[in-house]
């Protein structure tokens, strides 16, 4: 049975949010340059099964694991919990994809605590096709092969706004990438580079406050030595970190 006082104030929340609506398709953001973060820790944990995500869901980089890192993209599942983004990804049938991280959802046990790491950061997770590209990003393709793909827990129905800590926690995850990656540069959604296929992460991602966030140290975790001293090494090196699930951070 339907409450219609529920109906009503939903009615009305969505009404005020058409005014606010943006165009996902025009998501996009360059970091300004000489201004990255300090390396800190972000709350993040390791999907216990991320080595058959590695294995299954993820291809070697085609590019510098670290100086080729240039982007990263933003998107939203269409789905409402974490486990249903995961079982569609290894689906055969299903998304067979995968991103870096996911965000999750406000009635999920993680909200406010932490974003769970899939696929370690050197490897290109698959969240984009391989033809698609954008003028804004200089017309390249393979665009997983120099991102890095952040998923959003959010049903993208007009009632379903992203929480105020799924917005902070993004943005802090692209300061965190940041601080470690010398060439990033741009951060866009799915939709930019593929606006036939996907809106994500849809309208009621507030882009115009996201990448205000971005801009901001006001909300960095204090510099961190051993994440300092992970960047430095990560900067000098050419090769591929050697890291195995259950590693506090992924590279
Ligand atoms: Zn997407």
């Amino acid at each position: 049975m339907t409450d219609f006082t529920d109906v009503r104030r939903a009615s009305a929340i969505s009404r005020v949010r058409e005014g606010n609506l943006g165009n996902p398709k025009t998501y996009f953001f360059k970091l300004p340059t000489g201004a990255a973060p300090r390396p800190f820790k972000i709350p993040e944990k390791i999907y216990p099964d991320i080595a058959w995500y590695n294995a299954n869901r993820a291809s070697n980089r085609i590019y510098h694991a670290v100086d080729g890192i240039e982007g990263v993209v933003i998107h939203a599942t269409a789905g409402g919990s974490t486990d249903g983004a995961l079982n569609w990804w290894r689906n055969p049938n299903g998304g067979k994809a995968s991103a870096h991280w996911i965000v999750p959802d406000e009635d999920e046990y993680g909200h406010g605590r932490e974003v769970l790491a899939v696929v370690y950061e050197s490897l290109a997770a698959w969240h984009v096709r391989n033809d698609k590209t954008h003028a804004l990003v200089g017309n390249r393709d393979h665009i997983n092969h120099w991102t890095l793909g952040i998923e959003i827990v959010n049903s993208q129905t007009n009632l379903d706004q992203f929480s105020d800590w799924q917005v902070a926690i993004t943005a802090l995850l692209v300061r965190y990438c940041w601080a470690k990656y010398p060439n990033l540069k741009f951060v866009f959604s799915h939709a930019l580079v593929d606006p036939q296929r996907r809106s994500d992460p849809g309208p009621q991602f507030d882009w115009g406050r996201f990448t205000g966030m971005i801009a901001s140290d006001a909300d960095d975790p204090p510099a961190d030595n051993e994440a300092l001293a992970l960047v430095a090494n990560v900067k000098a090196r050419s090769g591929f970190p050697n890291l195995k699930p259950g590693d506090d951070c992924c590279m």
